[in-house]
């Protein structure tokens, strides 16, 4: 990989050249290889494939820190950081302002974040059987830890059982994401959405990389005794609420709350404090995403709702 030979029982750190930065140095994927001595799947792990997510980078470079090359089985490919470009401006998007996220699959002769779409999927995806692929919230929105995948094949809703965030959400991924591209070259990917943008959040980053080791193992690559073994809940219907007027958000509801069909959420009121618009739960469910930033415009997205009982009402 990139020029450096990983022996069976080894790890190391190869660097692909990506492009020169206008100053003229070259950009590096960094990509860490922990090649194990007995046979077993490719694994990769990715992070800030927006640059700006740094949960992923935390939890990628503790699960290294937790994996010894000559007592695994298969592979392991760590790359903390994809959109090394967005990273180093602490930017989610690359210096063209596109979404590396929707680049996918990319080519070799389109735009800057095509080509590194392009440049993963050749050197990482297509040697892998399994992805993971590490986010957070964005906009002003912080995640409860929760894996995206498909639950309608059963390889992967067991490698998501294996994972264990608190919740698992079955959905299609959007086109031009690393999800989907993957999938088409038979990889199976789980996506792992915790916290929110330019922080660390201790919770998100305990959760990915517990579910993480736990994948490994329950693939055979990794021992240990499986001191926990969470359950996850499964859910297929998500839905926001938001915002029925611009104002000052106040939320009620921690991440992972359990609320009732009606229960108030919070409420938006003017800056001098009336009274406000409460915001209520469309169903039961429990709360997988909330608004930070409290100022809001009528339209915005403030609380993600995970459904417990069937379809939203509308
Ligand atoms: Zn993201």
């Amino acid at each position: 990989m990139g020029g450096v030979q990983v022996a069976p029982g080894t790890r190391a750190r190869a660097e692909i050249p990506v492009a020169r930065r206008t100053t003229g140095e070259w950009a590096f994927l960094p990509v860490e290889v922990v090649h194990g001595s007995r046979e077993g799947p490719a694994v990769w792990l990715s992070g800030a494939i927006h640059g700006d997510e740094l949960d992923g980078v935390e939890i990628i470079r503790q699960v290294l820190g937790r994996l010894r090359a000559p007592s695994m089985a298969g592979t392991v490919l760590a790359v903390p950081v994809v959109n090394v470009f967005g990273f180093s401006n602490e930017n989610r998007y690359l210096p063209d302002r596109r979404d590396l996220n929707r680049s996918f699959p990319g080519g070799a002769r389109g735009s800057m974040a095509s080509r590194l779409a392009h440049l993963f999927m050749k050197e990482v995806v297509s040697l892998c059987d399994v992805g993971l692929d590490f986010h957070c919230g964005s906009d002003g929105r912080e995640n409860h830890p929760q894996v995206r995948c498909n639950l309608d094949d059963p390889e992967t809703r067991e490698y998501a059982r294996a994972f264990a965030a608190p919740i698992t959400i079955h959905n299609r991924p959007p086109d031009g994401s690393l999800r989907k591209a993957a999938l088409k070259e038979g990889a199976r990917v789980l996506v792992y959405e915790a916290g929110e943008v330019g922080r660390f959040t201790p919770s998100a980053i305990e959760t990915g990389v517990a579910g993480t080791l736990r994948l490994l193992r329950s693939l055979g690559m990794v021992g240990g005794d499986a001191v926990d073994e969470p359950s996850t809940l499964e859910v297929r219907e998500t839905y926001w609420i938001r915002a029925n007027r611009s104002g000052v958000f106040r939320v009620s509801v921690a991440l992972g709350e359990h609320v009732e069909k009606g229960q108030h959420l919070g409420s938006i009121a003017d800056t001098l404090g009336d009274e406000g618009r409460p915001v209520r739960a469309r169903t039961a469910g429990m709360v997988i995403g909330r608004r930070v930033n409290p100022l809001v415009y009528q339209g915005e997205a403030v609380v993600h709702v995970a459904s417990l009982d069937g379809s939203p009402l509308e």
